[in-house]
């Protein structure tokens, strides 16, 4: 016997509505959202919302646009009416945001839905309420502005379920918040505003002539509009058109703010954004993220925009093309826009905050040991530009005269790179440091020195080779901003916006995040901050911060300065070509002949040894070069090396230990291990040693027609080149404090004791 089977019945109409509706609008914030494009569909230039309980009481939304005409009244809750579109082949070429007809018949089938409007032409505005998608009573006339004001009241009212799924008010308020403010972002010239009902101000409040930038200062605030970058590309091929601001590598936050606009929809394309946060991962501090605001236009027929009812992840055709284009686009922006060291100082100085530490917390100063006094007594006051008085000036007054140039330039305090023609003599240290130079003489191995020099001609003959590869961007003084256009005149394409690679490799990341790690924020904070005051010796230099005079050591901050480069700069360096190729062979048989490398019999013979350098380096010319501009020829010979800070040459004396260390020291085997010993056997080659520049100083070889030998000499370097990117280049590590590598010599506060007691 049959049993009665399960009968199928039809779901009543109004609860398969309901249904519908439900998939729809979700919740206020998305019914908003419908509201606010027909409000922008209808050419509006004023929006006002106004809540009551985050939206779930009362919406309404009052625009000043073309408004409804009487007889569509009775039929726009209708699902399906659309004024947009009339037929499926229109589907493809929407442009406006509405055109399923499916809003407001999904919010009138879950709330109580009023609407007052007014056409142009229309001699009153009329007021209709609806129910479940139908007009409740024919409209009645009323007064009114022209416009619409569509007012919606119990959301979700006859689903319960839906009701209890929603989060509190006040997150939906947010939420709304949030909506309306990406809009009026996109729609500037349109004013919005947002507020709870009762309340007279306005939380979201924009201004009808207010522009973007405008608009994102008002909602995100100051600290972001003023590190915006405005960008803009299009390909007639892909048929898509972008623009919108993004945010400079100044400015990061923990959570991305990324405003996505597609054909004026505010809309979510993870594969898109994840694009563009690897760009920013190379730029930002870790777990750290950019503000984004994207408009897209792309050919209606290649949006589908018909993914979901709440049209929100996005695709479109040739997406990956398209992604591929603006990511590359945005990537150029980022170092575009950078003509300075920022990019580089963010990267290193990740959080602000650091002005916590031992070793610098300012002297007991200001006010603290005086009670709440503001007076600043003589013992706390603190040399504050760093151009004055350096210590040059009391050890140098007799060569006066030599620094006036034909240009009456006194270059006492050179400031920065000389300009051409300006003179600034240095042979001061000379008188300080004879004893010194004669004790290196005697290290010095002259024979190495005679063959270096038929090796390699003498140095000014390398020099950095502007037309390969574009110079760093980030340590662009004034001087190679002319250098960088004059380029541009002789050469477009290689002076176009140089790409900067960006290096996903676990290896390097990780390196990255250890210099971080380490780092010393409050030497960190004294170096940013400290006045250059003089140099001791080549290793030794004087730096005042605060009230405190610190001696350190150029050689080791030099060392970790360029390996924290050659990590950070990783597989994007310029090249110095040498004028001349450098045989490896001889640099090597260099390198085995000094007591330097340790050689021994028991080693084998030199020759072998050479030829064996030459063909392990000559394996790795491939990688070498790629990562870190070292270049090796088919023949053996070195012909390039990293260019990693403008106008630095690396002491060339060093190369034959450089290249001699490079096949013996650097561990080739595991990936970490090899790019990090590679790093530091560049640093070290990099860094100023003393014997090193002793020699130069003691050779006559800088000196050009005018006599200067400014930009050459190793005082200038250290002041003017490693200084400088110790400010903004530099993480000290923590082991400074300890090693030696930084210290305290006195305190001025001390000082003043001492004194007053004579
Ligand atoms: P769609 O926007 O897809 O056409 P909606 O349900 O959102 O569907 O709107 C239905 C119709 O109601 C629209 O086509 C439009 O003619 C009219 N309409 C809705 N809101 C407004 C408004 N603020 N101003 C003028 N017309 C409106
Ligand atoms: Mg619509």
């Amino acid at each position: 016997m049959a049993l009665m089977t399960g009968v199928i019945r039809r779901l009543d109409e109004t609860v398969v509505n309901r249904i519908a509706a439900g998939e729809v609008i979700q919740r206020p914030a998305n019914a908003i959202k419908e509201m606010l494009e027909n409000c922008l569909d209808a050419k509006s230039s004023s929006i006002q919302v106004t809540l009551k309980e985050g939206g779930l009481k009362l919406i309404q939304i009052q625009d000043n646009g073309s408004g409804i005409r009487k007889e569509d009244m009775d039929i726009v809750c209708e699902r399906f009416t659309t004024s947009k579109l009339k037929t499926f082949e229109d589907l493809s070429t929407i442009s406006t945001y509405g055109f399923r007809g499916e809003a407001l018949a999904s919010i009138s089938h879950v709330a109580h839905v009023t609407i007052t409007t007014k056409t142009a032409d229309a001699k009153c505005a009329y007021r209709a309420s609806y129910s479940d998608g139908k007009l409740k009573a024919p409209p009645k006339p009323c007064a009114g502005n022209q416009g619409t004001q569509i007012t919606v009241e119990d959301l979700f009212y006859n689903v319960t379920t839906r009701r209890k799924a929603l989060k509190s008010p006040s997150e939906e308020y947010a939420k709304i918040v949030e909506v309306v403010s990406r809009y009026a972002i996109h729609n500037s010239g349109v004013s919005f505003s947002v507020k709870k009902q009762g309340e007279t101000v306005a939380d979201v409040r924009t201004l009808s002539n207010a522009t973007t930038v405008d608009n994102i200062r008002s909602i995100f605030g100051n600290a972001v509009s003023r590190e915006l970058i405005e960008v803009g590309c299009e390909d007639a091929k892909l048929s898509f058109k972008m623009k919108g601001y993004i945010s400079n590598a100044n400015y990061s936050v923990k959570r991305c703010i990324f405003l996505l606009f597609i054909n004026g929809r505010l809309v979510e394309s993870s594969a898109l954004r994840k694009s563009i946060e690897t760009v920013y991962a190379a730029y930002l501090p870790k777990n750290t993220h950019p503000f984004l605001y994207l408009s897209l236009e792309i050919a209606p027929h290649n949006v589908d925009v018909n993914v979901h009812p709440t049209k929100h992840e996005v695709h479109f055709l040739h997406e990956d093309s398209v992604i591929e284009h603006v990511q590359q686009h945005i990537e150029s922006k980022l170092l575009g826009a950078n003509s300075s060291r920022m990019y580089f100082t963010q990267t290193l100085l990740p959080g602000s905050s650091m002005s916590s530490n031992e070793i610098v917390k300012p002297a007991p100063s200001t006010s603290s040991s005086h009670g709440t006094s503001d007076r600043v007594y003589a013992h706390q006051l603190v040399r504050t530009d760093f151009r004055e008085q350096k210590l040059d000036a009391f050890l140098q007054p007799i060569h006066k005269s030599k620094e006036v140039t034909t240009n009456n330039v006194v270059q006492e305090d050179s400031k920065g790179p000389p300009d051409n023609g300006s003179v600034h003599q240095d042979s001061e240290m000379a008188d300080l440091s004879d004893s010194d130079i004669s004790a290196a003489m005697k290290d010095f191995d002259d024979d190495l020195e005679t063959k270096r020099r038929t090796l390699q001609g003498p140095k000014e003959t390398i020099g950095s080779s502007t037309d390969h590869v574009p110079p760093r961007k980030r340590q662009r003084t004034d001087s190679e901003v002319e250098m960088v256009e004059a380029d541009s005149r002789k050469n477009m394409t290689a002076a176009s916006t140089p790409k900067r690679r960006i290096i996903n490799l676990s290896s390097i990341i990780s390196l990255r995040e250890e210099s971080v790690d380490c780092a010393h924020k409050g030497l960190q904070e004294m170096l940013i901050n400290h006045s250059f005051v003089g140099c001791v010796s080549p290793r030794w230099a004087l730096a005042q911060y605060q009230t405190k005079l610190y001696l350190l050591n150029t050689t080791k901050l030099s060392e970790e300065l360029f390996y924290q480069i050659f990590i950070y700069d990783f597989g994007n360096f310029g090249i110095l070509r040498l004028s001349e190729p450098a045989p490896i062979y001889d640099l090597a048989m260099l390198a085995l002949e000094s007591p330097e490398s340790g050689w021994t019999e028991d080693d084998g013979p030199k020759e072998g040894l050479a030829e064996y350098i030459v063909q392990f380096l000559k394996k790795k010319s491939e990688l070498m070069k790629d990562y870190f501009s070292l270049e090796v020829d088919e023949e053996g010979n070195l012909t390039g090396l990293p260019l990693v800070i403008d106008n630095y040459v690396p002491p060339l004396e060093g190369l034959p230990m450089f290249i001699l260390r490079l096949a013996t020291e650097v561990n080739w085997d595991d990936e970490k291990e090899c790019f990090k010993s590679f790093s530091k056997e560049c640093a070290m080659f990099y860094s100023i040693r003393k014997q090193y520049i002793l020699e130069e100083n003691a050779s006559p070889v800088q000196q050009d027609a005018d006599g200067g030998s400014n930009q050459t000499s190793w005082k200038w370097k250290v002041e003017h080149i490693l200084y400088k990117a110790f400010r903004t280049h530099l993480l000290p590590p923590k082991h400074f404090t300890e090693d030696g590598s930084i210290l305290q010599l006195a305190n001025l506060s001390d000082l003043y004791k001492v004194f007053e007691r004579c």
